[in-house]
């Protein structure tokens, strides 16, 4: 059994690394039988994780058929909870992401207003993607603070007060009859970072999320730091600035309340947008400029302490600030090297800025769901996994 698992996955990986090759070729390039070839692409055809696309004319007499890995084999639906809305995305089985739909939230959602808004969302992609129901093959979703992971169940936030015992996973498994995955929103981000991103990214490293809020998770030897309760790493309440200003958290200075999304709107004010803000900034307004400034040096000293306590090999900085990065990476990477001089340990070049782009937080969701189900059928879509 294990053997034909193998060669599946070798199979499979061939193909996907060719891009498009025929069966004769396959089996001559990597040395496998021609009946073996036959009888696993045969599987895999039936399973619609490739499919046949054309003829091979490199060759003269017969043309061979082609051979692709079928990015439409199936779905999966990601989501994300944040402080102002929940938005889904709908992803084919390569992770491209074909719809998204968001509705917003405030501190007054409760649990069944909750489960009712994420059936809005998925429904409302389903509908968009008009994808037969059964080729929807799982659903994640990443949610903030408090996450039950195994049981499926959340409990809310500082922000979402009203939240507690919330059956997530139930309800959307009895609802979709899908696998359903629950987790701490940044723990699906950087898992989404380990296996996806372009950058060589080791064994050993941290993602620094900065969004609408603040949060880190560190991978530490392959594996996610979780912490007793699943809520590690939560350097978002770092307090920076003795008697600062105040946090929802109850302390003062955190370098969430400083160098979020929302604290740069504040700090502008006027009702713009962060977006408007970073448009400013780059027609070199100097109020905008001097609001990234600061916020490029509260996230500088806050990499050093969190860099001082973790020392990993990679911090890898990902959400909505990654969209300001042509403004404030600059002064970030010169406040990293004046608070390091003495200490080689931190050197400014391991911080990287995410290539996930804005969709990390719906992406991690849903590839955690599209490899569940490719485990299930003897594929590993991540060479890196250790576990
Ligand atoms: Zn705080």
């Amino acid at each position: 059994m294990s053997e034909n698992i193998s060669i599946k996955q070798r199979i499979f990986d061939a193909i996907a690394a060719n891009r498009s090759i025929s069966r004769i070729r396959l089996a001559e390039k990597y040395q496998i039988r021609l009946a073996t070839v036959t009888e696993v692409t045969r599987q895999l055809l039936s399973e619609r994780f490739i499919v046949e696309a054309g003829e091979d004319s490199s060759t003269g007499g017969r043309k061979p058929v082609l051979l692709e890995v079928n990015t439409e084999a199936f779905y999966t639906i990601g989501l994300t909870l944040s402080r102002s809305c929940l938005t889904g995305g709908l992803f084919n089985a390569a992770s491209e992401s074909k719809f998204e739909y968001a509705l917003p939230t405030d501190e007054s959602l409760t649990g069944t207003e909750l489960l009712s808004l994420l059936k809005k969302v998925i429904d409302r992609l389903l509908k968009a993607a008009e994808i037969e129901p059964d080729m929807l093959k799982g659903i994640g979703i990443g949610l903030p603070a408090r996450v039950e992971a195994a049981a499926g169940i959340y409990n809310g936030a500082n922000y979402y007060p009203l939240l507690k015992g919330v059956p997530i996973k139930e309800f959307l498994a009895s609802k979709y009859n899908v696998p359903v995955i629950v987790d701490h929103d940044v723990v699906l981000m950087t898992m989404a970072e380990y296996y996806l991103s372009a950058l060589q990214v080791p064994d050993n490293f941290g993602v620094l999320f900065i969004g609408r809020g603040i949060g880190c998770r560190f991978i530490i030897d392959g594996e996610v730091y979780r912490g007793v309760s699943n809520r590690a790493s939560e350097f978002g309440h770092l307090s920076l600035i003795h008697n600062g200003p105040p946090c929802y958290c109850g302390n003062h200075g955190c370098f969430e309340r400083l160098a979020n999304t929302e604290a740069v709107e504040q700090a502008y004010g006027g009702g713009k947008t962060f977006e408007e803000i970073i448009d400013l900034a780059r027609d070199r307004e100097e109020k905008a400029l001097g609001i990234f400034n600061k916020i490029a040096e509260y996230i500088a000293m806050a990499i050093v302490n969190i860099q001082n306590l973790m020392d990993v090999e990679m911090l890898i900085i990902n959400g909505d600030i990654v969209m300001a990065r042509d403004i404030l990476e600059q002064e970030m990477r010169q406040q990293l090297q004046l608070k390091n001089l003495n200490n080689r340990n931190l050197d400014p070049d391991k911080v990287f800025f995410s290539d996930l782009g804005r969709k990390v937080g719906t992406v991690g969701p849903a590839i955690m769901a599209a490899d569940k189900y490719f485990l299930a059928n003897g594929i590993n879509i991540f060479p890196n996994r250790k576990v």
